[in-house]
């Protein structure tokens, strides 16, 4: 009697176990929607090939001037997983997040363990940070690189209410070791909303950390002849990336990019670049160029372009190092000549 049955108990567990792989798996995987393309290059690199993210805010948009088509609003609803910087940079997703995700997992990478938050500056022009060329060299630690100095100073980001949320400087992806952190926290979250992939999301977020860890350094050393060089940004952006690597920025042309600057806000700033030397004033491709061209008339500087969002990049995981190594690029071609 047990010998008949042999053969259909075999079938069936040859069904069960062919079939489960095939059609189980790829459901599992979480829809994940990500607002900026540094965020949305992370957490690629952590899904990996597990699937892709999707990018709500492309091409040569702003976070700070999105308007949200309905695309993105039917995608948010069907989201699983959200992951965002908060509510200082994607001003617009808070409402969206509490009427169309509420059931999502939300990831607000500001409040992720380990990311050092800095506090919005609240004036246009800043003191030269390498008067006499004194580098604090405070180490950072994690990345194997040491910090060099700066104005503000950074306090984490983890249950820390010494900055007001609306006072947060919200460009936390430009230090390299806020990243990192950044990869952790996406990968913990992906792994709660996917138990089955948790191995591979924290995989993928080690070595990608590694990854970031090398850039760091890399970028570090290819920086180092043109750090004490004092230059003017188009907005306030980069304020990380300048204590990361030690540079020199002296003045923003706006701290709002959503507002026009006042005539004496550009006043201040063309006295800024005549005073302190400046050698280039970057444009954003984002932001239309003349205002940037009215700051440079009559004066020595040179025009150069920062693009802290990756606008010309293809969106996946190598858009992140490439954005990094291409502010690099642009700030040495920029201040390194003479
Ligand atoms: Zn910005």
């Amino acid at each position: 009697m047990p010998t008949r049955f042999r053969p259909y108990l075999c079938a069936v567990f040859a069904l069960v176990f062919v079939a489960a792989p095939l059609s189980a798996a790829p459901a599992e995987v979480p829809r994940v929607v990500t607002t900026i393309k540094p965020v949305h290059s992370l957490t690629a690199a952590v899904m990996g090939e597990l699937g892709a993210p999707r990018l709500l805010v492309d091409g040569a948009q702003s976070p700070h001037t999105y308007d949200m088509p309905p695309s993105d609003a039917y995608a948010l609803e069907r989201a699983d997983v959200v992951v965002w910087v908060g509510p200082a940079l994607e001003t617009f997703l808070q409402r969206p997040l509490e009427s169309l995700a509420r059931n999502a997992h939300h990831v607000r990478l500001q409040d992720a363990p380990g990311v050092k938050l800095l506090r919005t500056r609240v004036s246009g022009t800043w003191a030269s940070a390498h008067a006499g060329h004194a580098h604090g060299g405070a180490d950072r630690g994690g990345d194997g690189h040491a910090a060099h100095g700066g104005a503000g100073t950074p306090v984490s980001g983890r249950g820390d209410s010494a900055i007001p949320s609306d006072r947060i400087d919200p460009h936390i992806w430009l230090d390299p070791a806020n990243a990192r952190a950044m990869v952790r926290a996406i990968a913990d979250a992906l792994a709660e909303a996917d138990p089955a992939h948790a191995e591979h999301y924290r995989a993928n977020a080690a070595k990608t950390r590694e990854r970031i860890a090398a850039l760091a350094k890399d970028i570090d050393e290819r920086l180092a002849p043109v750090r004490d060089m004092p230059f003017v940004v188009f907005h306030d952006a980069y304020h990380y990336f300048e204590r990361a690597f030690g540079l020199n920025a002296v003045g923003a042309i706006t701290l709002n990019p959503q507002r026009q600057p006042s005539a004496r806000r550009l006043h201040a700033i063309r006295s800024q670049i005549r005073d302190l030397d400046a050698r280039c004033v970057f444009r954003e491709p984002q932001f239309a160029p003349d205002l940037v061209a009215t700051v440079l008339e009559g004066t020595p500087a040179r025009e150069g372009v920062l693009d802290p969002l990756g606008a010309e990049l293809d969106a996946g995981p190598e858009a992140y190092p490439t954005l990094m190594r291409r502010l690099a690029q642009s700030l040495r071609d920029c201040l390194g000549t003479s």
